[in-house]
């Protein structure tokens, strides 16, 4: 049997998109193995969000050159936003290991089509995608690409622009997921606040989240990822309303300073973003909120570093993904005069880090003591895993229920990245 070794750099869109052609391998009858020097066919799904994801990719295709040269196998297929910009430099390293090449801002289902009809010659219309069994959590990308062109961001060049996917077919995906066992659906999107806007509703995300809602079994509801400057009030009301969504919000508010989100075109001001966060705290109980921060965008000053750190202070989020910025091609950004140093940003990035875990620590300790529940995900060392609503990861000592069950916990100690809990 034909082996393949599957490897997912970046988002949790690749994520789904290589379980997608995970499947896709599989009916083909290949076989998934861990180790890349044992496998026939290597799928590489790239992310070129940062330079260093880049690399890591450029470096693996030259990997696959290397063993294909020696052994004659494996080949590589490269997809994902790497694949959509770079495609000179990955044929370059990669010669003749390189089986193809599939942008990544061409519609998946055409991309599987392609593997498919590489590997084997047989229409892709007798193709069956069917799940087997029923994860306690899944993704399901509702929406591609990305209109709004922030100046750092690479993902409206790789990705396209955005397009939305039919309501009715996003729904009978999520009623087989949930039927097989499914709690917990995270609905996907570059910028999920714009579902629809393609086909001309602007209500596309509330009106899906509402009827996945009273959708039969489903438990908890999430999204990723919402543009604050995209967020309207009477849509945050409406979500207020639904029972099974998780009160969980990921905001990226990327800089405090207003100069520096002028420069990003992120479209919303420092005073509109924390307005907005009063709105959801308003709205919803024990909510938490999380963000994504960029320090050292161009002409980023002290002042303006300082502006950022304060509004994590102010806000403060449960939890912080920060980054130093990374000068991405083809993005203004780049261009920009006035480039931050390297040390000056890794300085801005550690100081910041820091506020953010002493926060982040002192948020989570507030659970102890209390009693939660946690949608079990996975078991390992004599430990159970899972997460409470609003998406912290508790680490429950012992096993505790089955995959897939929602039980209740006592929490008794947190650091700044967990929740430890006994079974109640
Ligand atoms: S909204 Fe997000 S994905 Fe779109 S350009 Fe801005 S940062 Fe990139």
């Amino acid at each position: 049997m034909k082996k393949f070794n599957i490897i997912t750099y970046g988002c949790q869109i690749n994520e789904y998109e290589s379980n997608k052609f995970r499947e896709t391998l599989q009916n083909l009858g290949f076989e998934e193995v861990d180790d890349i020097k044992r496998a026939d066919l290597v799928l590489l799904n790239s992310c070129s969000v940062r330079e260093k994801s880049e690399e890591k990719l450029l470096s693996r295709v030259g990997f696959v050159r290397s063993l294909y040269e020696k052994n004659g196998f494996p080949k590589s297929i490269v997809t994902g936003c790497v694949a959509t910009t770079e495609e000179k430099k990955i044929k370059k390293i990669g010669k003749d290991s390189v089986l193809t090449i599939l942008k990544g801002d061409e519609p998946l289902n055409e991309r599987r089509e392609k593997i498919f009809n590489i590997l084997i010659p047989v229409s892709a219309d007798t193709m069956t995608y069917e799940r087997t069994k029923g994860k306690p959590f899944e993704f399901v990308p509702v929406m591609f690409g990305c209109n709004s062109f922030c100046t750092y961001c690479i993902v409206p060049i790789t990705k396209g622009r955005e397009k939305s996917q039919p309501l009715d077919k996003i729904i009978n995906e999520i009623e087989a997921l949930v039927k097989a066992g499914t709690k917990e659906i995270t609905l996907l999107g570059q910028n999920i606040n714009h579902y629809g806007f393609d086909y001309g509703n602007k209500n596309g995300l509330i009106e899906l989240l509402e009827e996945i809602d009273r959708m039969e079994g489903i438990k908890r509801i999430r999204f990723l990822t919402s543009h604050p400057a995209d967020f309207n009030i009477e849509t945050l009301k409406r979500m207020g309303e639904l029972r099974h969504i998780c009160p969980h919000f990921h905001l990226p508010v990327q800089s405090g300073s207003n100069r520096i989100l002028k420069l990003m075109k992120r479209g919303y001001t420092r005073e509109y973003y924390v307005s907005l966060i009063n709105e959801i705290n308003g709205l919803f109980r024990d909510v938490s909120i999380t963000t994504d921060i960029i320090v050292g965008f161009p002409t980023e000053t002290d002042e303006d570093f300082i502006e950022t750190k304060k509004l994590v202070e102010e806000i403060r989020f449960d939890k912080s993904f920060i980054a130093a910025f990374s000068k991405r091609p083809y993005t203004l950004a780049a261009k920009m005069d006035g480039q931050v140093e390297d040390k000056v940003k890794k300085q801005r990035l550690n100081e910041l880090l820091e506020v953010q875990n002493d926060i982040s620590l002192k948020k989570n300790r507030v659970y102890i003591g209390k009693t939660v529940e946690v949608l079990v995900e996975s078991f390992g060392n004599g430990l159970t895993f899972g997460r409470i609503p609003q998406d912290k990861l508790v680490i429950i000592e012992g096993k505790a229920g089955n995959l897939g069950d929602l039980i209740n916990v006592e929490i008794t100690d947190a650091d700044f990245i967990h929740l430890r809990a006994l079974p109640v």
